[in-house]
């Protein structure tokens, strides 16, 4: 028995079969949810295909206004979603109820955004005008990092622009996008947003079908690699939003002390398991140790708790697959460096793992080149900025970087060299709805949020009228 439904065609609906959500902080059995079958993630695809032209054809404003009635919905809900999403994916309840927050209020931003042609010249021989035109169907797919936030990048800005949506979250988060499908059942026409659950197997099938028309997806390199594949039958429109491996490089200039803080939190938000978070800190050799022992120190002090627990600062991990990868990195850090907090998983039922700073590492070693999306941090010394750079730029990743400095000037210029969608000068994670979003090189295709986000959902038309 559960009290979870998919929602397909406006209606609320049993999956063909069950499964169980663990809570990472217990390992214990969370809940029962649904599972789609292949023949109802179909049936989904096709309501969203049916009810797209009548959408489409409300227009923006009326869209809007169903988007607005979403975001007010969720903050009247807003502590039972936030418990929930502490409960299913580990992370504090006050960064939960951040998640929430964020989430109405990313919703709220596209709701008020139009959707209006452009003229690009108005002469005495022509009128020419771009169009945004729908796509049709969007499927969404989803990590289990932000499982909320992360459908906040991608549903309103889809549907502000007329297409409809098929969101699948991962297996091992998919109770609070089940919740958010009884609000969107009250406020959408039926077929406007359909969300089916999957034990991680219907991801090909829906990245594949013919009346996809575009994929949005968020989640691994080594999985966006096999959706851009499928997509290439029909040559579907993807966005892909996937892994980082963010550097800090920290210059001679900077304050250890008051620099710390900013780069721990950075970098051991949702225990590390954040695209965004810091996982590489470059610290030239006057401020090495310095540095090291403020990590160190804020690391050993953290309090790391189930999540619903006051004062909780970290989680635990979000489930026992990725639990394992860490460890085993655990393992191999404490081969290639020195560990000076931390170091160990902690003795107590869940996927709780002490948060870890090691230094005396290079690159070369798998904590510094592969991404450990959990709560350890390899710090790495540096005489010259340019190497830094350089082993900073080596990646094959390329989402995020920062660059700190008591020289705002001297750290934009070092930035802006960075091979990274998204760089900061004197902090790290920092985004909007309106502001691009989006990685180089193997982190991604396409971006996210901002104006050049919702125009990713739009078929560009260009109409040029004789005069
Ligand atoms: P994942 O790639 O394992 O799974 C992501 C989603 O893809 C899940 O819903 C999964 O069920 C689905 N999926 C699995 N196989 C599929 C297939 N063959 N076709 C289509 N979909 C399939 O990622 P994860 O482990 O859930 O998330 C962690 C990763 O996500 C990290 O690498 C992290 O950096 C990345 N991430 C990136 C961003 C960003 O904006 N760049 C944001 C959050 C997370």
């Amino acid at each position: 028995m559960t009290d979870y439904r998919l929602l397909i065609n406006g209606a609320l609906v049993e999956g063909d079969t069950l499964m169980h959500v663990i809570n990472p902080a217990t390992a214990e059995p969370l809940a029962t949810c649904p599972r789609a079958s292949r023949a109802q993630v179909d049936c989904a695809i096709h309501a969203a295909k049916v009810a797209q032209p009548a959408w489409a054809d409300l227009g923006p404003r009326k869209r809007g206004k169903c988007l607005a009635l979403l975001a007010d919905s969720l903050d009247g809900r807003a502590e039972e979603f936030a418990r929930l999403l502490t409960q299913e994916q580990g992370k504090p309840l006050a960064e939960a109820r951040d998640e929430i927050a964020f989430s109405s209020a990313f919703i709220r931003h596209f709701a008020g955004l139009d959707v209006a042609p452009r003229i690009v010249e108005d002469s005495e021989h022509r009128r020419v005008e771009v169009h945004y035109r729908p796509l049709g169907v969007v499927a969404a797919i989803i990590p289990w990092n932000f499982p909320l936030l992360l459908i906040a990048f991608k549903l309103p800005p889809a549907l502000l622009a007329g297409n409809t949506i098929v969101i699948k979250p991962s297996p091992t988060t998919p109770l609070t996008t089940l919740r958010l499908g009884e609000l969107c059942a009250d406020v959408f026409p039926a077929g406007v947003v359909n969300i089916v659950t999957d034990d991680n197997d219907l991801g090909g099938h829906i990245t594949g079908h013919t009346d996809v028309a575009k994929i949005s997806f968020t989640g691994s390199s080594e999985t966006g690699r096999k959706v851009m594949a499928s997509a290439a039958s029909t040559l579907k429109r993807v966005t892909l939003e996937l892994g980082g491996n963010d550097a800090a490089i920290v210059l001679a200039s900077a304050d250890p002390k008051e620099i710390a803080p900013k780069i721990f939190a950075s970098a051991f938000m949702n225990a590390g398991q954040v695209c965004l978070a810091v996982k590489r800190v470059y610290a030239h050799d006057s401020v090495y140790d310095a540095l090291c022992e403020e990590l160190a120190e804020l690391a050993r002090s953290a309090v790391v708790d189930d999540g619903l627990s006051q004062g909780a600062q970290i989680g635990p991990l979000q489930n026992k697959r990725h639990y394992d990868k860490v460890i085993s990195l655990l393992a191999s850090a404490a081969e290639s460096g020195t560990v000076i907090a931390g170091g160990q998983p902690i003795d107590r039922p869940g996927y709780f793992v002490q948060p870890t700073i090691v230094r005396d590492i290079s690159d070369g070693t798998r904590l510094v080149d592969e991404e450990q999306f959990g709560p350890i941090l390899p710090v790495i010394r540096f005489h010259d900025a340019e190497d830094a750079l350089a082993k900073a730029n080596s990646s094959t990743m390329g989402l995020g970087g920062s660059v700190w400095s008591s020289d705002a000037e001297e750290a934009e210029a070092l930035a802006g060299r960075l091979e990274a969608g998204m760089v900061w000068v004197n902090k790290h994670l920092d985004f909007g709805p309106n502001i691009p979003f989006g990685g180089a090189k193997q982190s991604g295709i396409g971006m996210e949020l901002g104006d050049e986000g919702l125009a990713e959902f739009s078929q560009l038309q260009v109409v040029n009228v004789a005069k």
